[in-house]
């Protein structure tokens, strides 16, 4: 890349901001008064231990007092840098250009902190030939030529020697990172310099909209305070390059001062309070939480303290702190990541990138490394790659926090579908108690209590059922209507109690006869017991009432020691219903069943009757 480019890159500005801190002593090299003699064939002249100097404390001193004065001292070595200082600085150096050569030559101040700078190109009498005044004391429409670093033309007489005396005053630091170009020169490193800080701001903007993006859906504030990070580091950078005088307030010439302690401040605000929220040290780490809430509330306080105290008690501290509290959030990152948190990676990557971007940007600044491609970058790239892996954090946090919701959700849906199990077999059991329990109530409400047999609703019920199915088959219905003979003797002569243990022997007795599946016995009502026999013809039902007759009348019953025997009177009935079943066709079966049994016991009893 072309070097000249290279001293044009913003991050510079920035370096020496930090510079300032370590080399505020420099030593002075020897020189020579010989004029420098601007060639067009090299175009590109640094004013590094070039310029000699002269401190004016009061800054009284005019252009006629410091021309041609003995009191200058030789050059310093380096870029000149005199730190934080009231006095008013001169600087001079004498020039000469060939006559024959057409190009414009320009000086360009790469500094754009500096308040108020006065340009003076004179002629070998100190007659001023040329005079500028700029820095940003001064609203940036008045400045020669619009580009965020003072620059100005310089009309250097062919063949003849030219003076070029430049006061400086300023709050913060005062240096003077200055080079003298030739107009080609100058427009072809700018072009370069201007795409990589497009490329750089690009990268800061599109980070910075991704995230605010994100934040308005997610509202997740850990998303706001990477934008006020971001957002105040870009804001940092742009008015430490002059490019926010330039295009964001070029008439704010008291603010212009103030906004880089101020956007310095309210980076590390952000940059407290992403890593406060990110790593979640006030659970995680208490101790390193309680350093970093102090820092919140400096950092705070600083900003606001940057608004109207006196410049250099803002910018000192504020300088400072950008390089100790990434250092910190390294270290505490790194602390977590040790603990296994794996969140804390990204940032220790991100904090790592900006720091060994600093260091190699220092060590090549001290000639330890090469000035290359990578480490005349590294700040940059170090600043754009934390901005990146920041944001890479950000979006692994999204990941992270929809694992964690899928995780919940799944759970709980697992326990929903266990308690549903738990529940739906709960259910079942209980259903199935019940079902059971029913069933014995329906069974002991189709019981007889005293004998044991059906009782009158079941043999109802049952009779009708057969009814149904008798006519849907056209099979024959049959039913016994049977009656003890004499009871009341019984009961009268051995009392209720016997009676009912007789009534038990007939049901017993009556039952040991029934062999079908589908016949049924009940007790019709006191001593009268029916049986009803599906698809058994008027024949068979005789057939076995005269064996239910003859069984009972054989049954030896015993009260007292005294034997005593029953008999019983049947009528039976049958059909094959030609129509369905009805209450009147149902009581016509049992009403000529009832009245066979009448018949048998008018003929004497102890009788088996057919309806006819
Ligand atoms: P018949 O040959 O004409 O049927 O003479 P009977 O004495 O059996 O006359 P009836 O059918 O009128 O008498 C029914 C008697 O059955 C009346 C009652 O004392 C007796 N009885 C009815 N239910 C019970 C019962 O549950 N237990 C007892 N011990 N006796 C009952
Ligand atoms: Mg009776
Ligand atoms: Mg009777």
């Amino acid at each position: 890349m072309d070097s000249r480019i290279i001293e044009r890159i913003p991050w510079r500005d920035f370096l020496y901001l930090l510079l300032l801190l370590v080399t505020l002593g420099a030593t002075s090299s020897a020189h020579a008064r010989q004029p420098l003699e601007l060639l067009e064939s090299v175009g590109h002249y640094p004013l590094t231990s070039q310029l000699e100097y002269l401190e004016d404390p009061n800054g009284k001193l005019q252009l006629g007092d410091v021309f041609d004065s003995d009191a200058f001292l030789p050059p310093l070595r380096g870029i000149p840098n005199f730190g934080f200082t009231r006095s008013t600085y001169w600087f001079r150096i004498p020039l000469t250009r060939s006559s024959d050569s057409t190009e414009t030559w320009l000086i360009e101040i790469g500094y754009p902190p500096l308040d108020d700078i006065a340009l003076y190109l004179t002629d070998r009498q100190g007659r001023t030939l040329y005079e500028a005044r700029g820095g940003d004391a001064h609203p940036f429409a008045t400045w020669p030529i619009e580009h965020h670093h003072f620059t100005v033309p310089l009309p250097i007489p062919g063949n003849e020697q030219s003076w070029l005396y430049l006061r400086v005053q300023t709050e913060g630091s005062l240096q003077l990172p200055a080079t003298i170009w030739s107009d080609v020169n100058f427009i072809e490193s700018m072009r370069g310099a201007q795409h990589l800080l497009g490329l750089y701001y690009g990268i800061l903007l599109s980070m910075l909209l991704y995230n605010l993006l994100l934040y308005t859906s997610i509202r997740d504030s850990t998303y706001l305070y990477y934008v006020l990070y971001i957002g105040a580091y870009a804001l940092f950078q742009l008015s430490l390059n002059g490019l926010a005088f330039e295009y964001l307030w070029p008439n704010a010439t008291a603010w212009a001062n103030r906004a880089v302690p101020f956007f310095i401040a309210a980076a590390m605000l952000g940059m407290i309070k992403l890593a406060r929220s990110f790593l979640q040290t006030a659970t995680q780490l208490p101790r390193a939480d309680k350093v970093l809430r102090v820092c919140n509330t400096a950092f705070a306080v600083l900003a606001v303290f940057s608004l109207f105290a006196p410049y250099n008690w803002a910018i000192i501290p504020a300088t400072a702190s950008a390089v100790i509290i990434p250092i910190i959030v390294f270290a505490i990152s790194g602390k977590m990541l040790l603990r296994g948190h794996r969140p804390a990676r990204y940032f220790l990557a991100a904090f790592g990138v900006l720091l060994l971007g600093v260091l190699l940007y220092g060590l090549k600044t001290f000639h330890a490394l090469p000035t290359n491609l990578v480490t005349e970058h590294a700040l940059q790239i170090g600043s754009a790659l934390e901005m990146i892996l920041l944001s890479l954090a950000l979006g692994d946090r999204l990941k992270v926090m929809r694992e964690e919701q899928e995780r919940m959700e799944r759970e709980a849906k697992l326990m929903l579908e266990a308690r549903v199990a738990e529940r739906t077999a709960e259910l079942h059991h209980a259903l199935v108690e019940l079902e059971s329990a029913n069933l014995t109530l329906k069974e002991r409400n189709t019981i007889d209590g005293l004998t044991g047999a059906r009782n009158r609703q079941f043999l109802d019920d049952t009779l009708e059922a057969e009814w149904r199915r008798a006519h849907r088959d056209q099979t024959p219905l049959s039913v016994l209507l049977l009656d003890i003979d004499y009871f009341k003797d019984v009961n009268d002569n051995y009392g209720h109690q016997c009676g009912d243990v007789a009534l038990q022997r007939v049901a017993a007795t009556i039952e040991g006869l029934l062999h079908r599946a589908g016949d049924t016995l009940g007790r019709y009502g006191g001593e009268e017991f029916m049986v009803i026999l599906p698809n058994t013809s008027l024949e068979g039902a005789r057939a076995l009432a005269e064996k239910i007759r003859q069984q009972i009348s054989r049954l030896s019953l015993e009260h007292n020691g005294e034997n005593f025997s029953l008999t019983v009177s049947i009528g039976a009935a049958s059909i094959v219903p030609d129509a369905p079943a009805s209450p009147e066709a149902l009581a016509e079966l049992i009403g000529s069943a009832d009245a066979a049994l009448y018949r048998g016991k008018s003929r004497g009893r102890n009788r088996v009757e057919l309806a006819s």
